[in-house]
């Protein structure tokens, strides 16, 4: 038997060479992977000796030759091919072991150029892994060296490859080849800065995890990264306690980092599936805190907390008197980490670069039954170049200004129809997911009255992800004492809805932006 071995990541390879060796399997390799085996004292054949034609090209073209394809291709089952080999004078190969140039990493790496990752593309290595994949009735082909344990076992208590273990390997190199090509194709898409949707629409993800369950105990699930993905997203936090996240976890949490981005001042994000809960925003992040917990002390119950500045002691003692599934800060004081420590539940988790946002070219993909729907993220806050118009006769105090921007960040986050309240940089209710308008305007109402107390409102602001169809919404904030409205305008019957501000006294502005979230 003879094994091709050709790898960049060498971890692994004298030990497995030495076992080829002992079994009486010759073995044949490339430049690098050669040194390293001779170093080692392992017996090999270099490449160039077998094809007598050298390596050349910095290394672009190494096996690249017929001699190692024919090897590689011709099918033992049909003396017409092996006759051929003869005539030719080729031997087979009956093992292959490669391991690609790491492109991956090399794009990973910060400031990477082009030249460097494109000189990164592996040829022959795929080339290779191919012939011997497609003919794997006969070849055993290992690009993960994970299965080196599994055929080492195989070939000593067998001698040979089973040939299920070799269809395993074949499914295994065309799952990888795929992945290293789409691989380069993302990136180079990403390098042409091209925004259109592609003709057929990749992306790479590898798997973080597998999860206990999905949404529900009864779905199963799995955490997957998006390979290339810059950096500030919960896949890049590191947990420091508690259990394993779950799927509601992650989804939830990335509902709130999401928000949370939007503002730079010490400001607490709590969510509860998907929506938000409590937000504040103050000059320290323990007042932040204290905000969105008194926003809303229900609610916040088993929610997520997501926070823009180091985690103080003071801050950590408040947070563990009730029960939280998540915290995610970009750093912990030493004591305040002892703290939420001290709770073994709860999951804390450290995320450094925890304000950098997404891409705006970022996609936001939706699967529906059959098919997939893709968007650009909504990245924008307000529509570039214009200027907020106020609509009404009476102009918004800069304090009430401050607060319509903090409810206008809120309720872009906020699932559709949805409707923020908010007062001092508070939130003091919220209305999510409601299948109309004046329902969601209600409900926030009621709840800024139940969770705070009836006086909440009076003074505070109010912003409606997206148009008011009528005046009703307009109606049900002047009864709750709100005094200005930020939404985006655009209804047939805007007018309406200014005259009944001008005859209460409420100013409002058009941000002529929707934030529809779903
Ligand atoms: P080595 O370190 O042994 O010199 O090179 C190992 C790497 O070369 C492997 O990652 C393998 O996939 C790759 N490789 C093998 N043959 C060829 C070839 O003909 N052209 C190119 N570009 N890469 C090759």
């Amino acid at each position: 038997m003879r094994a091709l071995i050709s790898v960049s990541d060498k971890t692994g390879i004298v030990e497995l060479a030495k076992e080829f060796v002992s079994l009486g399997i010759e073995i044949i390799s490339t430049g690098g992977t050669y040194s390293k085996l001779k170093e080692a004292g392992v017996k090999a054949i270099e490449i160039s000796e077998l094809t007598g034609f050298p390596e050349c090209l910095d290394g672009r073209v190494k096996t690249l030759h017929p001699i190692v394809h024919a090897g590689l291709l011709a099918m033992r089952s049909k003396p017409e091919h092996m006759k051929q080999l003869e005539e030719l004078k080729i031997e087979t190969i009956d093992i292959v072991v490669v391991n690609l140039y790491p492109f991956k990493a090399t794009i990973l790496k910060d400031g990477v150029k082009r030249e460097e990752a494109v000189e990164n593309i592996d040829i022959g290595g795929p080339t290779m892994l191919r012939s011997a994949a497609k003919n794997y009735q006969d070849v055993a082909v290992i690009v993960d060296p994970r299965d080196y344990e599994t055929v080492l076992a195989e070939l000593k208590s067998d001698g040979k490859v089973s040939l299920d273990t070799k269809f395993y390997l074949m499914q295994k190199v065309f799952m990888h080849t795929s992945n290293y090509d789409t691989m380069i194709a993302d990136y180079l898409k990403k390098e042409r800065k091209d925004e259109a949707f592609p003709e057929t629409l990749t992306m790479t993800f590898e798997k973080v995890q597998d999860m206990r369950y999905g949404e529900n105990p009864h779905q199963s699930a799995a955490f997957y990264r998006e390979i290339g993905k810059k950096k500030g997203s919960i896949v890049d936090a590191v947990q420091l306690n508690g259990k394993e996240l779950s799927f509601n976890n992650i989804n939830d949490t990335n509902g709130a980092l999401e928000l949370l981005k939007e503002f730079t001042e010490p400001t607490v994000v709590a969510c509860k599936h998907g929506n938000p809960c409590g937000v504040g925003s103050a000059d320290s992040i323990l007042k932040a805190w204290t905000k969105a917990y008194t926003a809303d002390k229900t609610s916040i119950f088993g929610g997520i907390v997501v926070v823009n500045r180091e985690v103080t002691k003071d801050m950590a003692k408040e947070m563990k008197k009730i029960f939280l599934e998540v915290i995610v800060a970009p750093s912990y004081e030493k004591e305040a980490l002892e703290i939420l420590q001290s709770k073994k539940n709860v999951r804390v988790l450290q995320l450094e670069d925890i304000s950098i946002p997404q891409p705006s070219s970022a996609y936001d993909l939706k699967k529906v039954n059959g098919g997939l729907i893709v968007q650009t993220i909504d990245s924008k806050l307000l529509p570039e170049n214009s200027e907020i118009k106020v609509v009404t006769k009476i102009e918004p105090t800069k304090e009430q200004m401050e607060d319509l921007m903090f409810a206008w960040k809120m309720v872009k986050f906020v699932k559709s129809n949805g409707i923020a309240m908010a007062k001092n940089k508070q939130s003091i209710g919220i209305g999510p997911g409601q299948v109309n308008r004046v329902w969601a305007a209600s409900q926030s109402v009621e709840h800024a009255k139940e969770l705070i107390g009836a006086q909440a409102t009076n003074g505070a602001v109010l912003a409606s992800d997206a148009f008011f169809p009528f005046d009703d919404c307009v109606e049900v904030a002047h009864q709750a004492g709100i005094t200005a409205i930020i939404q985006p305008g655009g209804s047939v019957r805007d007018e309406d809805s200014i005259k009944k501000c001008d005859d209460y006294g409420i100013a409002m502005i058009f941000t002529g932006m929707r934030h529809f979230k779903h």
